[in-house]
């Protein structure tokens, strides 16, 4: 009944989001010729646009020959426009707001902070809407219908600071048939509190940060507990190894979908029920992998991931580096979809930090914190002992102001760091001029000293 509720609510009110859902779903059944053609047409049209609108392409495109040179060749005209780093974005952010903002209904967002660079914003209603759909999409891949009963292991640290969260969230939740559990606080009373509900509610679909859904499924298994099996188990940010997938899939007795996506350019890729690699969504996302020198990988070669976000015309992110590594699979899936299929994302990589009783703080919390702080541009937390926690910080202002600054929120983020650690943590803050990523060449945003092999 109340997914009935909801349905009929969604339907009057996400009006849009329903029929780019047709859409997508009609775009499942395109051949690979026609699926080409969706992807040019879409190029072209957020090209037109960041020409027409976008002063920061206008001057790019006007470089590369004008915009008559789009109407060619549209993805050999694509490699020759420069990559979009964060840094890029934060020079130049005024000139990368389209002049027609005040026609949409535009947001700040923030980047995700998992490649340790915070970045600001500005998206619009369509992109959300789009990126509603898009997850509507994978959800029925795994079997879940909008309306279905559904547990959700994520973060929120609103229902940390504020004890929970607004009346608006907590009745949208109920109406969705969604139960959220909290990633941020997985201590064993937590845990066990956590698989009763499963029991209880028996959802279609359990929704996790991968190295959550692996902590819990370890948790169950240590103490000998039962899981009730949902349909599937899909999980999302942070990279998910083989053996976290096996341990997951065993406890839950349910089959992993592995979706891949991130804040600045919503959901890109997600398997299919043929676990055979990732689906990337051709109408909301072009994706490229590139060698160290620029040009495009072949199938079964690692290269840097790019991303050009299709529906974004507030702040176009055209070839964006994202800050993953990934790989084309070499076969077609034998779906049958001929969406481009990625092999696997070796992506970001964070430690899970752990207090003295044991209460496991995912990785991500950290990142949370310092959304919206302008002032870091790239950071990393460091977890040196149970009661100390450093955080480095390469300051996108000059030493001695970023210096006033940390005097203002050190205590703020101390607090914070203490709702989750305990009240006898204490943060140091360490301005530096870089950080360096780890001998494996992979950045971590949190590393811990002491929840090694824990
Ligand atoms: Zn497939």
């Amino acid at each position: 009944m109340k997914g009935l509720l909801y349905q009929a609510y969604a339907m009057a009110r996400h009006h849009s989001q329903l029929t780019f859902l047709n859409f997508l779903r009609k775009a499942e059944s395109l051949t690979e010729e026609q699926i080409k053609k969706l992807q040019e047409e879409r190029l072209r049209a957020i090209l037109r646009h960041a020409y027409e609108n976008v002063p920061y392409y206008k001057k790019q495109i006007e470089l590369l020959g004008g915009p008559q040179t789009i109407e060619k060749d549209v993805k050999s005209f694509l490699l020759e426009l420069p990559l979009l780093t964060k840094s890029a974005i934060r020079e130049s952010w005024e000139e990368l707001k389209s002049q027609d903002l005040k026609n949409r209904k535009w947001f700040y967002n923030t980047s995700g902070g998992s490649t340790g660079e915070p970045v600001r914003l500005i998206q619009d209603s369509v992109f959300r809407e789009y990126g509603q759909a898009v997850k509507a999409l994978f959800d029925l891949w795994t079997g879940y219908r909008i309306g279905m009963p559904k547990v959700i292991l994520w973060g929120s640290e609103r229902d940390l600071f504020l004890g929970k969260e607004r009346f608006k969230v907590r009745f949208g939740r109920w109406l969705r048939n969604e139960y959220w559990l909290n990633a941020f606080r997985m201590g064993p009373s937590e845990m066990r509190e956590y698989v009763r509900l499963i029991n209880d509610v028996r959802p279609v679909q359990i929704l996790a940060y991968a190295e959550a859904a692996y902590e819990l499924a370890r948790f169950v298994e240590r103490e000998g507990l039962k899981v009730s099996p949902p349909r599937a188990v899909m999980t999302s940010a942070g990279t998910l190894y083989d053996y976290m997938r096996e341990t997951i899939q065993q406890v839950f007795g349910a089959p992993v979908f592995n979706r891949y996506g991130s804040r600045e350019v919503g959901d890109i890729a997600c398997e299919c029920e043929a676990h055979e690699g990732l689906h990337v969504c051709p109408v909301t996302q072009y994706v490229e992998i590139l060698r160290e020198d620029g040009t495009p990988v072949g199938p079964g070669e690692v290269g840097e991931v790019v991303v050009t976000s299709l529906t974004n015309y507030a702040m176009p992110l055209i070839r964006y580096r994202i800050g993953d590594m990934a790989l084309w699979a070499a076969e077609k899936c034998s779906c049958g979809r001929v969406w481009p299929l990625l092999k696997t994302i070796i992506g970001r990589v964070a430690d899970t930090f752990i207090t003295k009783d044991g209460t496991r703080v995912h990785g991500e919390y950290f990142t949370h914190l310092v959304y919206f702080r302008d002032w870091i541009q790239k950071f990393q937390f460091v977890q040196e002992d149970y009661d100390f926690i450093s955080l480095l910080v390469v300051p996108s202002c000059r030493f001695e102001e970023a210096r006033e600054i940390v005097k203002h929120e050190h205590q703020d983020l101390e607090k914070k760091v203490q709702i989750v650690m305990g009240g006898s943590c204490r943060l140091e803050i360490k301005l530096v001029e870089d950080i360096p990523p780890s001998p494996s060449g992979k950045y971590r945003y949190t590393v811990s000293k002491v929840a090694k092999g824990g």
